[in-house]
């Protein structure tokens, strides 16, 4: 029933992402309760995801050595959709640009914003919409939404509180949303049933396959942190450095070696940013074993990956070191015993990049 589910899913993604869609392009077609439930999961792993990687990127926001203003605000464009008069069904669109999501006591869900709110305006009139108008593809749809999220980032980055003018129904609202500081990280759920996730420097990628595979919040998080870690360690660049190849060669000799170096150091400081964040680093453990007997050959177990035997191995060294750290900073526990530590892969990197930039500037 569960498969059928994600082929159902799956199927639905593919339309929408299509530059036809032949099922609705004729006639205006009302979506079957079916459809609009598949739509409204699909925003609802966005949403999802979002809200474990805001998570992770506050709590670990004194440790990353890039930061941004975030605000937890999720949108969607009525052009990014290739029948967008079909979509109109199932979302309210009162503006072409849309708040999807919201994530949960996010500053955007302080100040009281909602899915479903339409966007006219932030700032002092920041979107020119009229040098903006109606993308004429879907392709040109997800652009205009790139470069709005573009305008919003960067506004956020020169005043941390900004006014929106939204329309909720048909009223017109404004509100303030007061950013909070996180680590430089950006999330989206892929289409497609694989078991698939990726950090490209900045964004992580995390496939709507393997969003269904974690069955809870603590297991998704590994993965999550999995690949924040790689961002953070700046792994992508270190790589390209070093010559490391990106094809078939990857698997191979010192290529190889490299790749594991990292994939090692990102499990093991995958766990500080969960334990960080409240999530228990004993589902790493759980989500490996699990993954490591149902899907041995997987992404995460070629051979520039470890063995999940092994990454359980590093596991449990880390949490030893995390349960010694926090015997050290007794003093600090809160009346729960929790007391945030910095990680010690975060902390040498940081003193690496520092005396990197002086060695530059000489
Ligand atoms: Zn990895």
């Amino acid at each position: 029933m569960r498969k059928i589910s994600h082929l159902l899913l799956f199927a639905l993604l593919c339309l929408a992402f299509a530059p036809v869609n032949p099922a609705h392009a004729v006639i205006d077609a009302e979506p079957s309760q079916t459809e609009i439930d598949d739509y409204r999961d699909l925003i609802s792993q966005d949403v999802r995801l979002a809200g474990i990687g805001y998570r992770l990127a506050k709590a670990n926001a004194a440790y990353c050595s890039q930061k941004m203003q975030y605000s937890g605000l999720i949108l969607h464009d009525i052009a990014q959709y290739a029948d967008p008069q079909f979509i109109r069904h199932i979302f309210p669109f009162t503006q072409e640009i849309e708040i999807s999501g919201v994530v949960k006591d996010s500053p955007a869900d302080n100040a009281g914003i909602a899915a479903g709110d339409g966007v006219i305006n932030f700032g002092d009139n920041l979107w020119q919409w009229e040098n903006h108008p109606a993308p004429t593809s879907w392709q040109k749809g997800f652009e205009r939404l790139a470069d709005f999220k573009q305008i919003l980032r960067g506004a956020f980055n020169e005043n941390a509180a900004l006014s929106f003018m939204l329309q909720r129904g048909v009223t017109r609202q404004q509100f303030l949303i007061k950013s909070e500081q996180v680590c430089l990280s950006e999330f989206e759920v892929s289409s497609g049933g694989n078991l698939t996730a990726g950090a490209n420097g900045i964004k992580i990628r995390i496939s709507m396959g393997l969003m269904n595979y974690a069955p809870n919040d603590d297991e998704l998080s590994v993965v999550v942190a999995h690949e924040m870690a790689h961002n953070l360690l700046r792994h992508r660049q270190f790589l390209k450095e070093n010559g490391v190849s990106d094809g078939i060669g990857r698997i191979f000799g010192k290529s190889a070696k490299l790749r594991r170096g990292t994939e090692e150091q990102a499990d093991r400081l995958a766990i500080w940013l969960i334990y960080n964040a409240g999530y228990d680093p004993q589902s790493a453990i759980n989500f490996w074993i699990r993954y490591g007997k149902e899907h041995g050959q997987g992404i995460f177990t070629e051979p520039t990956h470890d063995r999940w035997k092994n990454r359980v191995k590093f596991i449990n060294e880390e949490i030893s070191a995390i349960h010694k750290m926090k015997l050290d900073n007794e003093k600090l526990m809160d009346e729960k015993g929790f007391v945030k530590l910095d990680p010690p892969l975060l902390s040498a990197f940081r003193i690496e990049n520092i005396l990197d930039d002086g060695a530059q500037q000489q």
